[in-house]
């Protein structure tokens, strides 16, 4: 499922592909990609303008145009997109087309159609709107704090709470928890001062290696937890079996030696 990390190297992706280039046509192969917004409402936002930038919130990406809106995508479960020559050769379960002068093709995908494609003025009334916590990635050490101190609850549910933080899911939760040796199912009240830096300091680490490797597994740092979690691996850090519990519903991995449950 995408991740922040994800969606970083989508937004670079798309940046590398598809700006500056006069959007010809939008073809919306699915209409329940859109929630909000119609397919009429998209064409005439998007037909006839150029992409002149990116930014990302959390899980959103939001695509600027040379005129007033912008275009507000979300990856859902299994979203990616796809620059192609040739519209032909468009992966399967594509949602929405974008067709440029040229010929070229962006391809929005989502097989699960969990995410979706919609169009705004305005990025911070979105995200103002959907009442989404600041960005995990540019959280400065003080504000990371304040948002989690005095809150209730397990650490992994507060970090993976889209309304307190956004950008962080199961996956990464559970490696930046690893890398803090904070145990996932700690009460967020119990952490000290110093929890919550060595937590700050690592959300900014694992995202940013993530982000490096270009969120392939392989090339990410070896002490990587999330490098086991297919194959049922040792400890990274001490070679201990690891352990999986649930939090949220969610399956969490973590290592009982390195996160101690109190
Ligand atoms: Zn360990």
């Amino acid at each position: 499922m995408p991740e922040l990390p994800d969606v970083e190297v989508f937004r670079r992706y798309f940046d590398a592909t598809s700006l500056k280039q006069k959007i010809e046509q939008v073809d919306v192969l699915d209409k329940r990609i859109l929630e909000e917004a119609t397919e009429n409402s998209l064409r005439a936002a998007l037909i006839g303008t150029t992409f002149t930038g990116t930014r990302r919130h959390g899980k959103f990406m939001f695509a600027e145009t040379d005129s007033e809106p912008w275009l507000v995508l979300h990856y859902g479960m299994t979203g990616f997109l796809s620059y192609v020559r040739n519209s032909e050769e468009q992966p399967s379960h594509t949602r929405v087309l974008f067709s440029f002068e040229g010929g070229n093709h962006l391809a929005f995908v989502d097989q699960r159609i969990l995410g979706l494609a919609s169009v705004t003025t305005d990025p911070d009334a979105f995200i103002a709107e959907r009442d989404l916590g600041p960005d995990a990635f540019a959280l400065k050490p003080a504000a990371f704090r304040d948002i989690l101190q005095g809150r209730r609850g397990a650490v992994k549910s507060a970090i993976t709470n889209q309304n307190v933080i956004s950008g962080i899911g199961n996956i990464y939760a559970d490696e930046i928890l690893f890398q803090s040796k904070i145990h996932p199912k700690r009460a967020l009240a119990e952490l000290s001062g110093g929890d919550l830096k060595k937590l700050h300091q690592q959300t900014r680490k694992v995202l940013q290696a993530a982000i490096d490797a270009e969120v392939d597994v392989d090339r990410m740092p070896k002490r990587f937890l999330l490098r086991q979690r297919d194959s049922g691996g040792p400890c990274p850090r001490c070679g201990s079996e690891l352990a999986t519990t649930k939090v949220s519903s969610r399956t969490t991995l973590y290592c009982p030696a390195c996160q101690p449950e109190a």
